[in-house]
């Protein structure tokens, strides 16, 4: 089984993503050191910027095979071979629908155009994995002409792609079984999302006879997307049974990469590498899974490269609220622990994340603890606008001792940061995560920030609200700074 990743070239035809030639490399090298086999590193004629990219890639020594996608045509595989590529991804439209009205042509003069491109290709030794841009629509008959006539060109691969998303798992079959029948080449897939099928339907073709399966990191692509990586290969691992060489436990690392390179949030629901799949709420849950971890996990976390974790809201059970205290090393009487347990259903009920800060905080102001607030702000000063470098200054008082620092950032909330950043230089931590969510609409909505800070081994998050999104995001800070302050002290 080969696996081709199209992040650098469909996934960056996301509407809104575009990557410069460093980002490009550092995904190539994320992509390799995940051990997939071929990396269609862009389309090289694009434009100046993609073939600096894409000669990054060829210099680098990779492990993985590096293409780049060329239309039929002369002009793109000479510029292709300029870059260094080892193999021409080359596409020629298929389907009567392109060939007339995109093209212009017909079947015979599309047929001789495409086998003189290949002719070409192997005239420079390169690798040709031939792909019919919207095969789905193609007539079988004339896929099996292409595909046997390209064979006597000596193609490597050959690759139908569903590029408008219209298969489905059934039709799929039809087409790879009949091809599967007399093909010497390896055939390919790629699949578009655009009814949410592409993995099935990727899946479907590897069933009926596909030996390379085209994925992008996180479904990116065109449109709806590209089937996603993770997911192929996950399924193909754990519901199929067949290996890849991907290094799966490296996954959630690249997937993170990719979101921020090309800026495009993975959905938190979104399966092996959103934010909750692997996070349990329900009580019920947690409950079994505490006691048997295969109840409620068919994926273990580890495997992708992620942990478990237990969120506190509304669902929450005794058991999850118990399990954290132990963690936080709070020993709680029942009746204490039911209390706790009101608290948090009371708060989750208003639509609020409990975060572990929350959570101690809940916890001892119950159990009637002192709580030591190692920091506490006294004064927030934050200006921004135009022609003006966004500012901040903060007075606090540090372990008593009262502190004023000031800083300037790229916005009023970076600035506010930095500030308590430089007012708490004798407390260790690292900001690891900071994220805002818009808890209702319009620009006076109420925002809730939410931070990780990790000092040393331990993680620690926290939460800030309010309809100002500078005090609320020094709130969070603060809470999380207090409570590694308290973790450590
Ligand atoms: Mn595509």
């Amino acid at each position: 089984m080969l696996v081709l990743d199209t992040t650098l070239r469909d996934g960056e035809q996301t509407p809104g993503v575009s990557l410069t030639p460093e980002q490009k490399l550092s995904i190539a090298k994320a992509l390799d050191e995940l051990g997939v086999d071929i990396i269609e590193a862009g389309s090289a004629i694009t434009s100046e910027g993609e073939q600096e990219g894409i000669k990054a890639i060829t210099s680098e020594g990779l492990k993985a095979e590096i293409a780049s996608y060329s239309r039929i045509m002369k002009s793109d595989i000479d510029t292709a071979i300029k870059c260094g590529v080892d193999c021409i991804f080359l596409v020629a439209p298929t389907s009567d629908l392109h060939i007339k009205y995109k093209l212009g042509t017909n079947r015979d003069k599309l047929l001789e155009k495409t086998l003189e491109s290949i002719e070409y290709c192997k005239q420079h030794d390169l690798v040709v994995d031939l792909c019919c841009e919207d095969g789905s629509r193609t007539e079988v008959a004339f896929l099996r002409k292409l595909l046997d006539s390209a064979s006597e060109y000596h193609i490597d691969r050959f690759t139908i792609a569903d590029t408008v998303g219209i298969m489905t798992p059934e039709k799929i079959e039809l087409i790879y079984s009949e091809l599967a029948k007399t093909s010497r080449v390896c055939l390919g897939v790629h699949c578009h999302d655009d009814l949410g099928l592409a993995t099935a339907n990727t899946l479907s073709a590897v069933l009926n006879g596909a030996e390379a399966v085209d994925v992008t990191i996180n479904g990116l692509g065109e449109r709806a997307g590209n089937a996603p990586l993770e997911e192929v290969i996950m399924a193909l691992k754990l519901a199929y049974g067949r290996e890849t060489k991907i290094k799966t436990e490296k996954l959630s690392h690249v997937s993170n990469l990719v979101e921020k390179l090309c800026g495009i949030p993975v959905p938190p629901n979104k399966a092996i590498v959103g934010e909750n799949a692997f996070t349990h709420e329900a009580g019920i849950h947690v409950d079994g899974i505490l006691k048997k971890p295969e109840t409620y996990e068919v994926i273990k976390p580890e495997l992708v490269g992620r942990k478990r974790s237990f969120v506190l809201g509304k669902h929450v059970g005794l058991k999850s609220i118990k399990k954290a205290l132990d963690e936080m090393e709070l020993k709680v009487d029942d009746k204490k622990l039911g209390e706790i347990f009101r608290k948090v259903k009371y708060e989750g009920d208003k639509g609020k994340k409990i975060t572990s800060t929350d959570l101690e905080y809940i916890a001892k102001t119950i159990m009637g603890e002192e709580i030591k607030h190692v920091l506490n702000l006294e004064e927030l000063v934050a200006v921004a606008g135009n022609k003006i470098t966004p500012t901040a200054s903060v007075k606090m008082t540090v372990n008593g001792n009262e502190i004023v620092e000031s800083a300037v950032g790229n916005g009023p909330v970076d600035a506010a940061i930095k500030a308590i950043r430089n007012a708490t230089r004798g407390i260790p931590f690292e900001l690891v995560e900071y994220h805002v969510d818009s808890v209702s609409g319009g620009t006076d909505a109420v925002v809730q920030v939410t931070i990780e800070l990790k000092s040393k081994d331990k993680i620690v998050k926290a939460s800030g609200t309010g309809g100002d999104i500078v005090l609320a995001s020094v709130d969070a800070m603060i809470a999380g700074i207090n409570a590694v302050a308290r973790k450590l002290g």
